[in-house]
């Protein structure tokens, strides 16, 4: 594995790559991996010549400053799991790479998606994964880009950035399950950040997911469905954002049974903020 700091180092090396006709194949991450991570690291591995993970902290993506700061930082562990992986280039920018001093920044019209669900508990936070997106894309320019279902939102607020960026035919966006403990709990970076105890009760998050899609066939309105779950969160001590059960296409609310439809929470335990998502139908 190859570990590139500098931009400019990283797209002459990619654009010879490019030139002798390998495909490449992106992974973006913040760190702290997990098999969540791993998991787009092998599906990049197996589609294409060469796979590139990038590990970049973007200031610009948090709206909580402590959140930031006590973001995990495992990065010796990272390689290590990179290399059992066959990960072919890490991408270790610092911050200067990504927002260099003439660094521009952009604003995205993003539209409707951006003022809900996320986008709401969270003012800026797509502007700012959309600017780090954008350069990545810009530096890396891949084939096929690789996004965890995890971050459903941010897989279709990607998926609007490379319309209005016009890179819809450059790259294929890629999403990819969820993957969860034994528990049912989605892996995060931020579970790190709970003790044995939390991380027991933050196992609730993905049964009350879980549990809705199994009554959602026999449930009377999707309301009804909703108001129990946020009850049982509220309960057990979660202080809740949102739980919803939206249109999977456009995350507006829902009240028809046979829309496609997607269970999507997001919930804090303490300071630490889970977000987990279930397709229903
Ligand atoms: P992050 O490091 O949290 O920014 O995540 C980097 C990428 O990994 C994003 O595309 C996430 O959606 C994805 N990811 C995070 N957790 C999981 C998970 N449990 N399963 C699958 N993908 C994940």
């Amino acid at each position: 594995m190859i570990i590139f700091k500098t931009a400019n180092e990283l797209s002459n090396y990619l654009l010879k790559q490019k030139e002798r006709g390998k495909k490449i194949g992106f992974v973006p991450t913040m760190g702290a991996l997990h098999k969540g991570h791993i998991s787009l690291v092998r599906q990049a591995n197996t589609a294409n010549d060469l796979c590139v993970c990038s590990i970049f902290i973007n200031p610009t993506q948090f709206n909580n400053q402590n959140d930031f700061n006590l973001y995990p930082v495992t990065i010796e562990k990272d390689i290590e799991h990179l290399l059992e992986n066959d990960c072919s280039v890490l991408f270790l920018p610092t911050l200067k790479e990504i927002y260099p001093k003439d660094y521009q920044a952009k604003h995205f019209e993003l539209g409707r998606i951006e003022q809900l669900l996320e986008g709401q508990f969270r003012p800026g936070h797509f502007q700012g994964v959309c600017q780090v997106v954008d350069r990545l894309l810009e530096i890396i320019h891949p084939d096929n880009l690789y996004l965890g279902q995890k971050d459903y939102q941010q897989c279709m607020v990607v998926n609007r950035l490379l319309e209005l960026t016009e890179r819809k035919n450059e790259v294929a966006l890629h999403m990819a399950p969820t993957v969860r403990e034994e528990s049912g709990l989605a892996m995060s970076s931020r579970n790190m950040r709970l003790n044995d105890g939390q991380l027991d009760k933050a196992k609730l998050i993905a049964k009350i997911l879980f549990t809705i899609k199994e009554n959602l066939p026999a449930a009377t309105t999707i309301a009804e469905l909703k108001n129990q779950a946020s009850k049982q969160l509220e309960a057990a001590g979660f202080l809740v954002d949102y739980i919803e059960i939206v249109n999977a296409k456009t995350l507006e609310s829902a009240s028809d049974k046979n829309e496609p439809l997607i269970a999507i929470v997001a919930a804090y335990i303490n300071e630490v903020r889970l977000i987990d998502n279930l397709l229903l139908n």
